[in-house]
This record gives structure tokens, C-alpha cells and sequence, in this order.
């Protein structure tokens, strides 16, 4: 565990036993402890046995928060709920039915993720609907000696996220509303859209909003220290999330197919790092940066699809109607 400040440590949930890809965070009070997204449901051992090396044993957890249900935020939060007989599980309300139901959230990622994946999930146990406790929008969890987290319903990448601003260090906790920032690929961002629910006029919305946010530091789920400044955030997201758009655009008009569209999409996230392919590390380059394109792509092929169903230039080929039929699937499970 890494100290952001005196009452705020970062943890590395080691998302399919590799580093710098998921992170969860411990806020500690006087009183309370709370631990934000801890993870996949595979990354529960991990995050268990590092706070016990802190010192803290998971039955002083008095709050579970999510940033939102996905699963490599929620994932762990069944197995660490059994032994934290007090843990309240804090979710926006959006998102509690699910989270109360955890076998969609299961059902949803199986959908969007590939097989070799799927596959080191691990177990995900359900979560005890008495332990869901529903938030919205400028709630306040006060976990003694001055240290809270106010609620901030920022939705976009998924309609229930919600940021946690750590009000006495300034501490900004945003989810998924943050692109991805790999330290490996020198913390570049990469638009976090995720299947069929990313809205991208929400999104810009919500990254707006969080503008007159005065925070001292902005810490992202993946991964680690992004920003000191909101405004800067707020700048380097859109920029990120418009220039995607635009470059999706103009591979629909050349007619690219989806697994080129990808690898495209690849090579300029490679190039824009400055990194060489042989540095990047095996994992992320090969397997993890092409998931979580192809799931951004699908985020933003649903968003565009609704909107502008016949783009021009728009091939139908094979892996566009299992996008489709993926797309469908994942709505049905929810
Ligand atoms: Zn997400």
C-alpha cells in the first residue's frame, strides 16, 4: 500500500495478477475505514492480504464504496463483505438493483470481455442486499476526525458513477469518469467508454461540472496519481474523448473492420506514449490494451450507433452485428 496522504493509501489490486492496471483506495478516519472499488472478484485475496500487512484486518471495513458496478470495481466486493460483518456497501442509486443482484454485473462483463479473461474473473460472490445503501448526489460519508468523502453523481461512462472528494486532503476519487492513464504508457489518456450505456454528452457534462472542484490531487482507477488540477483533468479528458470520436469517425469512412479499427486505435495510443512496443509490459501491450479498446470501441460505436445509426461509409460485416448482438445481450442481462 502506497500513502497519497496521511489518511489516504493506494492499493494495487493486481487485476489478473498484473500491476498499474486497477486501483483501489483506503480512506481512513478516526472512526471508520472505507475502501473504494476494491477490484476484480480475483484481486479480493490480494487486497485482503495487503491491508492485513498494513496492520488492518478487512473486519475494521465499515464502508465498501464503488465508483460505479462494473466489475473490475465491484468485482471483490462479495468475497471482502464476509469478513467485514459490518461493511456497508455505498453505491449510487442507479446501480443498487445490480449490485444487490450481482450475477448481471457477472452476466453484463461476460459480454464484453474475452474468453482467456472471462476466464480469471474469478469467483464473485453475491452481495447481501441489507448491506447495499444507496447514495446520491452530495451525500456525505463522514468517517470521523474531519475526513469525509461527499458523493458526486458524475454519470457518462456509466449512468450511476459517482465521484468521491475526500474534502479535508482534497482528494478527488472520479471512477471511471477519468480515461485510462497507464503509468506504463506514460499515463496518456485514453477514453474510458464501456458498453451500451456510455453517453458522451453526459460525460462532458459531468467532467465540466467537476471544474469549480478545487482539488488538491485527482486519483483514477487506472491508475494511481493523475492530475493536481481539476481543470487540467477536465481539459485533457474531453480533448481525449473528442479526438477518439472524431478518429472513429474517420475509420468508419475508410470502411475499416472492427479488428482493425482496434489495432489503429492501438498504434496511435502506442506512438502518442513515446514508448517502444518492446517496453511496454507483455500483458498490457498484448492482451489487456486490445480489451479495453475493443470495449471503448463498443462504447462509442452504442453511443454513435443511437444517434447516428447509418454513418456514412458504414460497412455491415460480421463483427459489427456481434457488436450488435453483444450490445443487445448485455442491455437483456440488465
Ligand atoms: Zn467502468
Amino acid at each position: 500500500m502506497k500513502a497519497i496522504d496521511k489518511h489516504i493509501f493506494e492499493i494495487d489490486t493486481e487485476a489478473f495478477g498484473h500491476k498499474r492496471l486497477v486501483a483501489s483506495y483506503l480512506v481512513r478516519g478516526a472512526e471508520h475505514i472505507a475502501l473504494i472499488d476494491p477490484g476484480f472478484p480475483s484481486s479480493a485475496s490480494v487486497v485482503k492480504d495487503k491491508l492485513k500487512s498494513f496492520g488492518i484486518e478487512p473486519s475494521e471495513i465499515s464502508y465498501i464504496l464503488l465508483t460505479h458496478f462494473h466489475i473490475d470495481h465491484s468485482g471483490a466486493t462479495g468475497a471482502l463483505l464476509k469478513e467485514a460483518p459490518n461493511a456497508r456497501v455505498i453505491v449510487h442509486k442507479r446501480s443498487a438493483f445490480y449490485v444487490k443482484n450481482f450475477a448481471k454485473i457477472v452476466g453484463g462483463a461476460r459480454m464484453v470481455f474475452r474468453t482467456e479473461l472471462i476466464k480469471r474473473f474469478g469467483e464473485a460472490y453475491p452481495v447481501g442486499t441489507e448491506r447495499v445503501f444507496p447514495v446520491t448526489d452530495g451525500e456525505i460519508i463522514d468517517l470521523g476526525g474531519g475526513v469525509k468523502l461527499r458523493v458526486i453523481h458524475a454519470p457518462g461512462h456509466s449512468p450511476d458513477n459517482v465521484c468521491y472528494l475526500e474534502e479535508s486532503s482534497g482528494t478527488l476519487f472520479p471512477g471511471d469518469l477519468a480515461c485510462l492513464q497507464y503509468p506504463d504508457l506514460n499515463n496518456i489518456y485514453i477514453p474510458a467508454a464501456s458498453p451500451p450505456l456510455f453517453e458522451i454528452n453526459d460525460e462532458i457534462e459531468s467532467l465540466r461540472s467537476l471544474e469549480k472542484i478545487r482539488a488538491e490531487r485527482i486519483m483514477v482507477p487506472h491508475y494511481g496519481y493523475a492530475e493536481a488540477s481539476t481543470i487540467e483533468f477536465v481539459e485533457k479528458s474531453i480533448n481525449a474523448i473528442q479526438q477518439t470520436k472524431r478518429t472513429i469517425q474517420e475509420m468508419f469512412r475508410e470502411g475499416l473492420e472492427f479488428q482493425h479499427m482496434i489495432e489503429r486505435l492501438r498504434g496511435k495510443i502506442v506512438k502518442e506514449s513515446g514508448k517502444l512496443e518492446d517496453d511496454l509490459p507483455d500483458f498490457l501491450s498484448r492482451i489487456y490494451l486490445r480489451e479495453m479498446l475493443k470495449t471503448g470501441l463498443m462504447g462509442f460505436l452504442a453511443f454513435m450507433l443511437e444517434y447516428a445509426p447509418y454513418p456514412r461509409g458504414f460497412t455491415f460485416n460480421e463483427q459489427w452485428q456481434d457488436i450488435i448482438k453483444g450490445a443487445e445481450l448485455y442491455v437483456s442481462t440488465l
